[in-house]
C-alpha cells in the first residue's frame, strides 16, 4: 500500500494539518485501521483525556527508570509510570507489546495508568 501526506482540516480549530505518512505507516505497523485524526495536533494536546480504554504499543519501558513510553493509535506518545501498569511489567511489557491503556491528566502532563497487555 502506497500512502500520502494528506491534509487535513481540525474539526476544532478549522487550522489545516498534515496527515504524515510516517504516522499513517506506524498505525498500519501497529495493526490499527489508518484513520486521520480529527484534531489538529495543537488541539489534540488540549483536549481533556478520553475515559476508558485505549489501543497502543509500548514504545520502550526501562526497569531501571521505572517508566516508559506507549505509543498512541494517533502516532503520538504517552508517558507511563511503573505505577500505572497492572502486573508486573518486567514480565508483560516489552518493547512492541500491544496493550490498553486509560489516560489521567497529572500535573505533569497526560499520563498512561491501568497499562496492561492487549491479547
Ligand atoms: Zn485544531
Amino acid at each position: 500500500m502506497t500512502y500520502r501526506d494528506e491534509m487535513k482540516v481540525c474539526d476544532n480549530c478549522g487550522k489545516k494539518f498534515v496527515f504524515r505518512v510516517e504516522d499513517q505507516r506506524r498505525q498500519a505497523q501497529m495493526g490499527f485501521d489508518v484513520t486521520a485524526p480529527d484534531l489538529c495536533d495543537d488541539c489534540r494536546r488540549e483536549q481533556p483525556a478520553q475515559p476508558g480504554l485505549h489501543p497502543g504499543i509500548v514504545k520502550w519501558y526501562s526497569n531501571e527508570k521505572s517508566f516508559g513510553f506507549i505509543i498512541q493509535s494517533d502516532g503520538s506518545e504517552i508517558f507511563f509510570h511503573r505505577s500505572g501498569v497492572t502486573g508486573d511489567p518486567e514480565k508483560t511489557l516489552h518493547d512492541g507489546s500491544a496493550v490498553w491503556y486509560e489516560l489521567q491528566e497529572t500535573d505533569r502532563g497526560p499520563q498512561a495508568y491501568n497499562v496492561h497487555e492487549r491479547e
